[in-house]
């Protein structure tokens, strides 16, 4: 027998398996609303021009090479994206009490911070929202976080967040857990604090003495603006707080699969830096040594020009608008229809995700019915509807309710 023959099945990773459902699938109109990814008005991935534009630079560029990068990825990189984060002129920049990391996309990141916590600094409870992505949990019990906790977030029956709920779950957490936060359009719900609420969970956070992990997966993504979505990390970094971010480039660039991410880390006191990097470097070091370039020389140089910069903030408006348009078009079609329930939670939320409300039972058979894909927490990628079918999916929408 083999010395494999013992090992389990694991479970599938859902968003996969609905993907491949998607694919499988046979019919004309079927509809893929899981994946994560933006699409065109014609379902289709986009590349951003401003992306292409600087592609075709480097491949033309004959003084690059294939050389390795650094441990820690590369600098001009790393910079320009704590400076879009925080803001180019925050004081913690100017003192030298910022550091920031090239690491493997918004996943990499988290998984890094989340062994830096907890080997180095031996923090071993954290906490994510219920519900939250899906992979937060695993990356942390990963990294060794062996006390998992949660803290309330989404109200099922306003259909909004549960505040009071979460800042109860906070004021309990033990000193030093580490409390993941999505720093804009949380995932799955797309449902985020005010500008008060954050300022309320700031205090938690001081009193409780927790740790603030922000992920920051939709910069720019979510309304448009890059400063808008920053908002939440910057309070906090106004604040003193010391504190972690990690940045994917994925979605605001649409570089999915280079694995373009940041790791930033706010300190009180610069010389805590140069000690910290050497313990992330051996971290680094020890599970893949170094980053990639390619996605991070598109960014570096996008982020470091101006016009260019312009361009890709044209992008960025270009995806979030169609996506609020996704969501005006599917409230008013539901209303229209008499859909039962209310359904100005679609455009109340923000960014790539709805938490339709709809139950795993209305999930399989719109899968079933319709060929139209989501996940079984009724989550919807918004970017999956065009204007060619989103008539079809509220229609299938009101038949599954009714
Ligand atoms: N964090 C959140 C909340 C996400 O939704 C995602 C992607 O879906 C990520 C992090 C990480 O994505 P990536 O590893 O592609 O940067």
């Amino acid at each position: 027998t083999s010395r494999f023959a013992d090992i389990q099945q694991a479970p599938p990773i859902e968003v996969f398996h609905v993907m491949k459902a998607f694919a499988d699938s046979t019919h004309e109109k079927k509809v893929n609303l899981s994946v994560g990814a933006y699409r065109t008005d014609e379902a289709k991935p986009w590349v951003l021009p401003v992306v292409r534009k600087v592609e075709a630079e480097l491949a033309a560029d004959m003084t690059l090479n294939h050389e390795y990068l650094p441990i820690l990825g590369l600098e001009s990189f790393s910079t320009a994206a704590a400076k879009m984060l925080l803001g180019a002129s925050h004081p913690a920049i100017a003192e030298g009490r910022m550091t920031a990391v090239q690491v493997l996309s918004g996943t990499g990141g988290l998984r890094i911070a989340a062994e830096f916590l907890h080997r180095i600094l031996k923090y071993n409870t954290f906490y994510f929202s219920t519900p939250t992505w899906g992979n937060h949990r695993l990356i942390f019990t990963q990294a060794g976080f062996t006390d998992v906790r949660q803290y309330r977030y989404w109200d099922g029956k306003t259909k909004g967040l549960d505040f009071d709920g979460m800042i109860e779950d906070l004021q309990n957490a033990p000193e030093n857990s580490v409390v993941i936060l999505h720093s804009c359009a949380h995932n799955p719900t797309g449902v985020d604090p005010t500008q008060d609420q954050w300022k309320k969970i700031a205090d938690v956070v001081e009193e409780r003495k927790l740790f603030p992990l922000f992920d920051s997966a939709y910069q720019g993504f979510a309304s448009g603006d890059l400063d808008k979505d920053a908002w939440a990390v910057r309070l906090f970094a106004e604040r003193g707080f010391e504190m972690i971010a990690t940045q994917s480039f994925s979605k605001n660039f649409g570089l999915y699969n280079e694995r373009v991410g940041n790791l930033m880390i706010v300190v009180k006191d610069p010389s805590v830096i140069v000690p910290m990097r050497s313990q992330i470097t051996l971290l680094v070091r020890g599970s893949y040594s170094n980053p990639p370039s390619h996605g991070a020389r598109i960014v570096s140089r996008v982020l470091n020009d101006e016009a260019l910069f312009g361009e890709w903030k044209e992008c960025i408006k270009i995806m979030s608008g169609r996506i609020i348009e996704m969501r005006k078009g599917l409230q008013e079609r539901l209303e229209k229809l008499g859909t039962p329930g209310t359904w100005n939670h679609i455009t109340a939320q923000i960014g790539m995700f709805s938490f339709t409300g709809l139950s795993a039972e209305q999930s399989k058979y719109l899968a079933e019915k319709y060929h139209i894909y989501l996940l079984s927490s009724g989550r919807i990628n918004m970017c999956g509807l065009t204007t060619g079918n989103i008539d079809y999916v509220a229609e299938a929408i009101n038949d599954a309710v009714c």
